[in-house]
């Protein structure tokens, strides 16, 4: 395999599909892409599908993602229910070297995997001692396709998971230094699962479930009943919640209307000015500027409530 020492950014695609020196890698999204290209490092080129800006959960088919799929030799995708448009997931289960992530944790300890009503969460990224377990089979298909490659994406694959695990143990400390009854996460759909579970909750004593309320569901693209309206209040008062939070690819308008009737009943609540990040990277270039944007936004709203 030939080594080029440069970065490669992810839009690209003409030099992505001519390319033919280093491993050509797709992944679904930003935050996947991100994950692969440090494993990877300089002996694959990488593109993300899906815009860092775009929600994942209800991307279709595009014009010329076609060739995309038919361009990549190796595709990462997070699965668990994330990529569920028809079209896409044709493709993805359809494509002899896509790897799933989420079914290695599953794989690994079903235990690990959330479920809610019956459907599968598939926001394993947000707590990053699971999305670091993602690693070992990143490694393991990449080194299958390249085997050159095997000893370097093993050491790449080595350091990544030693930077995700000071990031996780930061949060934890982070976190857990934060008073347990201000620690009543409230966002916009239901994305921040494992991460209360990992998180905000430090007693096994204590449920996680009543650490996190969102009026969305799983998927943002959801219909918003009344009752999820009613249940989101009715949350916010029993554990005098004073700030919401709006995550960057979800409209606010639910949000809106929660603080609205709060405030008509003479509750004092707001949405906080800082958007969180579920499930995409925003503005932000990698997955840990991500995640400690969220760490930061958490701590500074709720140390000012
Ligand atoms: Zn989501």
């Amino acid at each position: 395999m030939f080594l080029i020492g440069c970065e490669k950014p992810s839009s690209k695609l003409s030099e992505w599909k001519a390319d033919s020196a280093h491993v050509k890698v797709l992944c679904t999204n930003a935050i996947i892409h991100d994950l692969v290209t440090r494993v990877g490092g300089e002996r694959i080129f990488s593109l993300s599908l899906i815009d860092p800006l775009i929600d994942p959960h209800s991307y279709e088919m595009r014009k010329g993602d076609e060739e995309k799929f038919l361009s990549a030799q190796v595709i990462f995708f997070n699965g668990l229910g994330l990529e569920h448009s028809p079209s896409l997931l044709k493709h993805l289960l359809s494509h002899p070297s896509a790897c799933c992530l989420g079914d290695f944790i599953t794989i690994k300890d079903p235990s690990l995997i959330l479920e809610d009503k019956g459907q599968v969460d598939p926001h394993i990224w947000l707590d990053t001692l699971l999305w670091s377990y993602t690693i070992d089979p990143i490694v393991e298909k990449l080194s299958t396709f390249d085997p050159e490659g095997k000893d370097y994406y093993e050491q790449k694959g080595a350091e990544t998971k030693a930077s995700l695990l000071t990031l996780h143990h930061l949060m934890l400390e982070t976190f857990h230094r934060i008073p347990s009854q201000k620690k009543h996460l409230v966002s916009s759909h239901d994305a921040f699962n494992y991460f209360t579970r990992r998180y905000l909750v430090e007693n096994p004593l204590q449920d996680w479930r009543d650490y996190f309320c969102a009026p969305e569901g799983l998927a943002p693209d959801g219909q918003l009943s009344f009752y999820d309206l009613k249940r989101v209040i009715a949350y916010i008062q029993k554990h005098h919640v004073k700030v919401v939070f709006s995550e960057t690819n979800v409209s606010q308008d639910s949000l809106r209307k929660i603080v609205d009737i709060c405030q008509s009943e003479a509750y004092d609540v707001k949405i906080y000015p800082s958007h969180l990040l579920s499930d995409t990277l925003g503005d932000h270039n990698s997955y840990e500027s991500m995640m400690k944007h969220n760490l930061s936004v958490l701590v500074k709203a709720w140390s000012e409530t």
